[in-house]
């Protein structure tokens, strides 16, 4: 059933790539990246069935199905080092070569590390984890009984990952923000006028940076603490698809990065 937001996703890119050709190459990875994610998906939901199951808040990384991820592990890697930049088909050609222990350890490694595999791994190990558990993670997550989160909290409230984009949705005459995760995809409302890395509020200090070819996509960011986050404004397009408008919209993050703003997440291109 939610096969098909794999579909958007692809079909967002392929648009996405026409119209922006110095994103071509990134998107043409992500689209392929994508089919790869659609395919893990389907297996997934094949052996663990379509019921959605009650979870705890934050405890979706309580689960870890090794018999069921372990044997997709090395076709993932086949696959990346077909459709990835140089660097990281390269680190995955020289992973295949690695032990299934050894795999499994890096894999549940990541699972566990609530800050996304960014403290306790090598990064490009951290890399390969989050691109292949992703579809698992979605799986979780659009299996799980939907229960409002208590408050507005900054991580997200199914996995505790970090946002990977925002998105103003429309609402009455206005717009809510939400944010999205970076690996199991959640949604989740948050307040406008603060930032999701410090909690800033003062509007003086959170600034807001458009470019003329980009419309419907800023740059949020954040003078107390230096980070910054993009939202795809979908009162403005809405035909954009959030994580994909997020990967081709680059000359949004040069600027950002020329400016000494950090993104809350790297993206799957490494920006
Ligand atoms: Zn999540
Ligand atoms: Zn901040």
């Amino acid at each position: 059933m939610n096969n098909a937001k794999w579909d958007v996703r692809i079909e967002r890119a392929r648009k996405l790539a026409v119209n922006y050709p110095f994103a071509s190459e990134g998107l043409r990875f992500y689209e392929r990246l994508t089919r790869f994610h659609k395919s893990a998906y389907s297996q997934i939901e094949a052996a663990c069935g379509t019921a959605k199951r009650d979870r705890p808040p934050a405890m979706l990384r309580r689960e870890f199905d090794t018999f069921l991820l372990l044997p997709q592990f090395a076709p993932f890697l086949s696959a990346i080092t077909e459709i990835a930049p140089v660097p990281l088909a390269r680190f995955a050609s020289e992973f295949r070569t690695r032990s299934g222990s050894y795999w499994q350890q890096t894999l549940v490694r990541f699972w566990e590390d609530g800050s996304g595999g960014q403290m306790n791994s090598e990064p490009f190990e951290a890399i390969l984890s989050w691109l292949f558990l992703r579809p698992y993670a979605e799986y979780l997550a659009d299996h799980t009984k939907s229960t409002a989160p208590k408050g507005t909290p900054s991580l997200c409230p199914l996995c505790g990952g970090k946002p990977q984009v925002g998105a103003l949705r429309p609402e009455g005459d206005g717009a809510t923000r939400s944010l999205i995760c970076s690996l199991c995809a959640t949604e989740w409302e948050y307040r406008r006028i603060v930032c999701p890395a410090c909690g800033e509020e003062d509007v003086h200090k959170l600034a807001i940076y458009t470019a003329k070819e980009f419309n419907h996509v800023r740059v949020e960011a954040c003078d107390s603490c230096r980070s910054y986050l993009k939202t795809v404004d979908l009162t403005k397009d809405g035909h954009a698809v959030p994580v994909v408008d997020e990967l081709a919209t680059i000359p949004l993050d040069l600027w950002a990065a020329e400016h000494s703003y950090q993104k809350l997440r790297t993206n799957v291109l490494g920006l």
